[in-house]
């Protein structure tokens, strides 16, 4: 353990017992048992000078019987201290120097005794006329000789007694030594706890101020938690943050990282490196900090502090700071890209459920382009279908009215680059020059476009744009999203489209194409209760037995058609024929009286007895309804004209009777 006993000077200390074994009690005696050990000497000329000037203030005044100074000198011989004198001049300049011969300090050292030398006895030349007198002063436990005690007499006043003086004044100038060297170590000791509190401090700041950087979950409250907390440390510092991406922060103290400026060389480096980079300038130090994540380097902390106040525990707390920053800076971004992750998958979820949970194409084109619209804040939007029949790109679904089941060429706009290429377009400006033209585009006057194709199994099946009147209106994020999105909305298109061809497939009737009879059943319901009244003709082929024996099955099919298409042209749009069952078809006629029934039916009769090829006859038995009736079920209703068709059979066919 090195403790320093001031700049240039450091005291090896040994200790008999460990520090940390210690208790408060025990600490006088503990560093009672502190001692100077061999290699501590080269170092302790300050300690011996602090010491000799304590002893010099204890015995001011005392009556020191030859009124002559001491001296006092380190083992290698070179003085550290001399005793206040009016006679200044006492001493030969270079008396202390063992080297210059034979003397009392050299001897003393030499024999680790007191010594007392006559005049007559020295070697060197400067010292004639001088008695000397030196004493060593031996370490109190390990026993070193660590310093001389010397005087020096005008020749023939040194004698035993002044020897004992000196030695008596040693033992006390060793106990100022021990007592300063006591204190020096207590000061080491408290020095030490104090740059401990200051860590324990910064080492508080650090942790409290880390955890409330993960807490956060947003990178702004992150950047802005590191700058305040150096602010508040270190007030008097200045604190910049730059971040390598084009992040748009409210803080002001967060910039971009600009390489081409010169102060941010050092920048550069931390931020390259991902390595502490440090300049110093006057009195200043410039310290860049990278901000390091696991993923890679977001920036550099720069920090311009005062030399003077910013040392090793700062850098430390700093260093730990700009990590913690790092990773909190890194996780929050995660999260945010997490967060806009989850809030796309959360939009595909609710869309895809709202696609599906319609199973009508219209519906579902309709509620995807007001999504559409709304999720990329569009100003137009476009579903098309590709219709494989003719070949055309349809409007199926838009916000404009007036382009709704618009055709286009298959080859014409962005759908035909997109039904070649299968791929999607992100257009920043429409009106700079484009080598497509567009009519959705030139209509609307828009400018940015974002367009993707719906894809099933491959296949180009149809397409989806939005478009806005500004340029630069949609973000790359945005042009993945639709991809995503556009993938869905095949799907749903496609399952619309597939459910709508069942449907039909259920409620049309295979060899008639007219409706299948529990459709009829189903609309006829639906009609009752929206309608005030309708009316229904069941028509059946004459004699169809006989047809079928004469001519065979497939010619009474033949017939059977024939006759269906015939019915079909005789009707409205809004009237539903269905096949009733074998060669017997009925007609729903919403809203028609008996009257105008009887009329549709005497066309029809009269007709399929003109146009059938072989020639039949069909006898026809209508019923009608009105809200009026107390019975108006659609079983009665076909329950009456069966009973009108049996009647009109009776009359002897090609006839139509009412029920
Ligand atoms: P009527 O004038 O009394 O109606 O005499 P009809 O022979 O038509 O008697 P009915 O209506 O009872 O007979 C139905 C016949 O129609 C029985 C069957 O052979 C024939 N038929 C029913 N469905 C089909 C079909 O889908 N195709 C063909 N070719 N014949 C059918
Ligand atoms: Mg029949
Ligand atoms: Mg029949």
């Amino acid at each position: 353990m090195v403790y320093s006993a001031n700049k240039n000077e450091s005291v090896q200390h040994h200790h008999a017992s460990h520090p940390s074994s210690r208790t408060p009690n025990d600490l006088p005696l503990w560093i009672q048992r502190q001692d100077l050990s061999e290699s501590d000497l080269p170092y302790i000329h300050s300690l011996l000078a602090l010491s000799f000037g304590d002893w010099q203030e204890l015995i001011e005044g005392f009556p020191w019987p030859t009124g002559h100074p001491f001296l006092l000198i380190h083992p290698d011989g070179t003085k550290v201290a001399k005793q206040k004198s009016e006679e200044a001049g006492f001493f030969p300049a270079a008396w202390n120097e063992a080297s210059i011969g034979v003397n009392a300090v050299s001897e003393a050292i030499r024999s680790c005794r007191p010594m007392l030398l006559k005049a007559e006895e020295h070697s060197s030349p400067q010292l004639r006329g001088y008695d000397s007198l030196a004493v060593p002063i031996f370490t109190r436990s390990t026993g070193l000789p660590c310093a001389v005690l010397a005087g020096l007499l005008p020749s023939g006043m040194a004698q035993a007694g002044e020897l004992k003086l000196l030695q008596a004044a040693a033992l006390h100038y060793r106990s100022c030594l021990y007592r300063r060297f006591e204190l020096l170590f207590v000061k080491d000791l408290l020095q030490g706890s104090e740059s401990v509190n200051k860590e324990d401090h910064r080492r508080e700041i650090l942790s409290d101020v880390l955890r409330r950087m993960y807490d956060h979950i947003d990178v702004e409250s992150v950047l802005s938690e590191v700058i305040d907390i150096l602010e508040q440390v270190y007030p008097l510092s200045r604190t910049d943050l730059f971040l390598s991406q084009d992040y748009s922060s409210s803080n002001e103290k967060v910039k971009p990282l600009a390489f081409h400026q010169q102060e941010m060389d050092i920048c550069w480096k931390a931020f390259m490196e991902g390595e502490i980079r440090e300049e110093t300038e006057g009195p200043r130090r410039r310290l860049a900090l990278p901000l390091t994540g696991k993923q890679g380097v977001y920036g550099v902390l720069l920090l311009d502090v005062s030399r003077s106040t910013f040392d090793d525990i700062d850098l430390r707390f700093v260093k730990m700071l700009s990590e913690g920053a790092g990773s909190a800076f890194e996780k929050a971004k995660l999260h945010e890209q997490a967060n806009t992750l989850i809030g796309e998958l959360r939009l595909i979820n609710e869309l895809t459920q709202r696609l599906n949970s319609s199973l009508k194409l219209s519906d579902t084109m309709q509620f995807a382009t007001s999504e559409l619209l709304s999720i990329f804040k569009a100003d137009y939007c476009f579903i098309l279908q590709l219709d494989r029949v003719n070949g055309n790109f349809i409007v199926m679904s838009t916000n404009v009215p007036d382009m709704m089941n618009e055709l286009f060429d298959r080859d014409y706009g962005f759908c035909g680059v997109m039904l070649s290429t299968k791929e999607p377009i992100i257009l920043s400006d429409y009106s700079s020059a484009t080598p497509v033209s567009s009519q959705l585009m030139d209509v609307t006057n828009s400018r940015s476009l974002l367009a993707a194709p719906l894809l099933l199994n491959g296949e180009v099946t149809g397409a989806v744009m939005v478009a806005h009147t500004l340029p630069n209106h949609f973000s790359y994020d945005n042009y993945k999203l639709l991809q995503v999105l556009s993938a869905h909305l095949g799907l749903a298109v496609s399952n619309s489209s597939l459910h709508a061809e069942v449907r039909r497939m259920v409620i049309t009737d295979n060899l008639t194409g007219l409706f299948a009879r529990h459709y009829l059943n189903e609309r006829i319901h639906r009609k009752q209760l929206k309608d005030a009244y309708g009316s229904l003709i069941l028509v059946d082929i004459d004699h169809f037995k006989k047809v079928n024996d004469t001519f065979g099955h497939q010619i009474g099919d033949a017939i059977l058609i024939q006759v269906s298409s015939i019915i079909r042209s005789a009707i409205r749009d809004s009237d539903i024929a269905a096949r009733w069952g074998g060669e017997e078809l009925a007609i729903y006629l919403p809203r028609l009286t008996m009257e105008q029934a009887i009329r549709v039916a005497e066309r029809i009769r009269l007709r399929v007895e003109e146009e059938t090829s072989p020639k039949v006859t069909v006898s026809c038995g209508l019923s009608e309804w009105t809200a009026a009736d107390e019975k108006i079920s659609v079983e009665t209703l076909f329950y009456r004209a069966d009973m009108a068709l049996y009647e009109a059979k009776h009359q002897g066919r090609n006839t139509v009777a009412v029920g």
